[in-house]
């Protein structure tokens, strides 16, 4: 049951298997490059805040470190006092609580492009986005 301890990696894409680095963004909160979801460390606790970020991260190479307990947050992003137990309880919070992300989206684009193209990641999440909106930047025909 490691999905519900925040130790660094976006806990919505763990539950699909997928460990992704969360980084800081501009406000500073842990943002998840892939799915946006935000997490605001505060008193030893994760708190998992209802609304997306939109990628806007710090140009660091911070990663979290500790490992702390995942917790909901009301409407407002406080904390309601609730942690998250488990895999089905986080699942349920996510889906009924938290803002949905959208899968393409112009800033997704830009991120995947520059981290395919700088940070060595794979292409793929670029190949999606670019289709999508049928836009490469590989194409120099383009402006
Ligand atoms: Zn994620």
């Amino acid at each position: 049951m490691t999905n519900t301890i925040f130790s660094g990696k976006c806990p919505q894409c763990q539950l699909l298997n997928d460990d992704v680095d969360m980084r800081q963004n501009n406000y500073p909160f842990w943002e998840c490059p892939k799915c946006e979801l935000q997490i605001l460390v505060e008193d030893e606790k994760a708190l998992i805040l209802r609304n997306r970020g939109k990628g806007e991260f710090i140009y660091n190479l911070i990663k979290f470190n500790r490992e702390c307990v995942l917790v909901e947050t009301d409407s407002h992003s406080y904390p309601n006092g609730k942690e998250i137990i488990d895999t089905v309880h986080l699942e349920k919070y996510l889906k009924n609580k938290v803002q949905q992300s959208e899968e393409f989206t112009c800033t997704k684009l830009i991120n995947s492009y520059v981290n395919f193209k700088f940070d060595n990641q794979p292409e793929d999440n670029y190949i999606k986005q670019s289709e999508h909106f049928k836009i490469d930047f590989e194409d120099n025909s383009i402006q």
